[in-house]
């Protein structure tokens, strides 16, 4: 297929990288000039505006920083040009009200929009194993597929437009507020006198056990793979799960449905981000209750 990438950071530049590698022939815009020749110099075709991308595809896929980027380069450029017919594929991290709204002006135009936001991070992005969690119409989603089968492993359809957006964000406070759980129960553990491998593998075994304890524990030392033991480098960036937290937060306030604990966590996100930490990986919130 001949597909318009737009956005080729972190997550988009391996994205389209493996499209290449699956032969589908890529047309490809970012405004960072370093970020188009890794996919120019690979046999991507340069386009020099979002419009411009998505003029005379098979599908436009878009990887951008946040909702006002998706808004102003589907409004502003590409449902202007693409023409009618071609599938629209976001696969940017928003909420799930501007997932809708731009899907409901796509399907104005005669597009046909899906939203297919990701888990699995840059090491997915690279492997090709990420996890899609789509929105949209059932036939939409069962011809993005295959080409998103070229860049995931797991393609999940959540529904209508915008439900991708929702299954991303709601997952995203759960692991939050398990992460912080996670931290509190097991620097208290330490505080109170046990060895933190002994609590974990406790923990593991028992009712207290979770993602965050048994594959990600945040305490040091006690995986020797986890982001905990090398310093909090690499992993989930503390800021990346502010920005969800609050993208939730926001959705929630305006469900007027409670959502107590991931507000604490967005709050204490935050903050630690605020401390400096925004970088770290995000089972660094330990540093809240442990100093040393
Ligand atoms: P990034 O900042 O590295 O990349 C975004 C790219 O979009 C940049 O290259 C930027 O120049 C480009 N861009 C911005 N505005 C543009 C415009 N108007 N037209 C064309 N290009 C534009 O971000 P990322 O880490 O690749 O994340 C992309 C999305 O994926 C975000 O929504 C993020 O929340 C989500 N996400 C990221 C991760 C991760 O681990 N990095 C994991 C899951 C989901």
């Amino acid at each position: 297929m001949k597909i318009g990438f737009i956005g080729l950071g972190h997550m988009g530049g391996p994205m389209a990288r493996n499209l290449l590698k699956r032969g589908h022939t890529l047309k490809v815009f970012d405004m960072v000039p370093d970020a188009v020749k890794k996919l120019t110099d690979l046999g991507a075709e340069h386009a020099t505006s979002a419009g411009k991308c998505a003029e005379g595809v098979d599908a436009v896929i878009s990887m951008l920083p946040s909702s006002p980027h998706v808004r102003s380069v589907y409004t502003g450029g590409v449902l202007d040009s693409a023409t009618a017919g071609t599938l629209l594929i976001d696969s940017s991290t928003i909420d799930p009200h501007t997932a809708r709204d731009v899907a409901f002006d796509a399907k104005a135009k005669g597009f046909h929009m899906i939203d297919a936001p990701v888990s699995g991070g840059t090491g997915g992005a690279e492997a090709g194993t990420l996890t899609f969690m789509v929105g949209g119409e059932l036939a939409d989603f069962e011809k993005a597929k295959s080409i998103l089968e070229c860049m995931g492993k797991n393609i999940v359809h959540c529904g209508g437009a915008g439900n991708g957006q929702v299954a991303k964000i709601c997952n995203n406070m759960m692991l939050a507020i398990e992460m912080i759980a996670t931290a509190e129960g097991m620097s208290l553990a330490a505080k109170l006198g046990m060895d933190a491998k002994v609590f974990a593998s406790i923990a593991n075994t028992s009712s207290g056990r979770c993602w965050s304890s048994d594959t990600y524990n945040p305490y040091p030392g006690v995986l020797e793979n986890a982001p905990a033991s090398r310093g909090y480098t690499g992993g989930f960036g503390v800021d990346l799960m502010l920005k969800d937290l609050t993208l939730v937060t926001e959705a929630a306030k305006a469900a007027k449905h409670p959502v107590m604990l991931g507000a604490a966590a967005q709050q204490l996100y935050q903050m630690h981000s605020g401390n400096g930490n925004g970088g770290l990986d995000f089972s660094s919130i330990i540093k809240l209750y442990k100093k040393d």
